[in-house]
């Protein structure tokens, strides 16, 4: 209770200088980013987004799951089909990071008691920890382009965030999913 009031009382300022009632549902840049939910690595200050600007999915760890596999499907068909001058063809952006919370998940007593939680093996949750973000982010990598309701087109690369420097490093280079036919 005391956190909503907390963020109501800083929503004011925002809504009294509220001018972006005009903003287009398609974003200004084409990239969709995928980040942990950790409240040090948030989007929009790291990369200085504001409204408007760019689609974000946020889940714990920045992990490729199947919920994000629906929400990249979802993503692809609406803009294919996007009204406009073209359809938009979105890239996708994986920043995981260090000192990532989902580390924990790698040994008990977290492990145990998720995998009890979630109905899951141990070695199910093991997989969905983040210990070395830059492997991470290529095994997700790998699993979109396993993936097969994820389009070859669709550009994806990696970073790594710092939360001790505040600087992203780029692990996987921007390319598409797979070889283009
Ligand atoms: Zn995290």
């Amino acid at each position: 209770m005391a956190d909503l009031k907390t963020l109501l009382d800083r929503h004011r300022s925002f809504a009294e200088q509220f001018d972006g009632g005009d903003l287009k549902i398609r974003p200004r840049l084409s990239t969709i980013l995928l980040t942990c939910v950790d409240s040090r690595l948030d989007p929009a200050h790291v990369f200085g987004l504001g409204l408007g600007d760019a689609l974000v999915i946020r889940n714990t760890g920045g992990r490729i799951t199947s919920g994000v596999v629906v929400d990249l499907a979802v993503l692809s068909v609406l803009g294919a089909n996007m009204p406009g001058p073209s359809a938009m063809r979105p890239e996708l952006v994986i920043i995981q990071h260090t000192d990532c919370g989902m580390a924990r998940l790698a040994g008990p007593p977290v492990q145990q008691q998720l995998a009890e939680r979630l109905g899951l093996s141990n070695d199910e949750v093991a997989a969905m920890a983040v210990i070395d973000p830059a492997e991470t982010v290529k095994a997700d990598i790998e699993r979109l382009r396993e993936t097969p309701q994820i389009p070859d087109a669709l550009v994806v690369s990696g970073l790594v965030y710092d939360v001790k420097t505040g600087a992203v490093e780029q692990v996987v280079a921007p390319a598409p999913l797979r070889p283009m036919t």
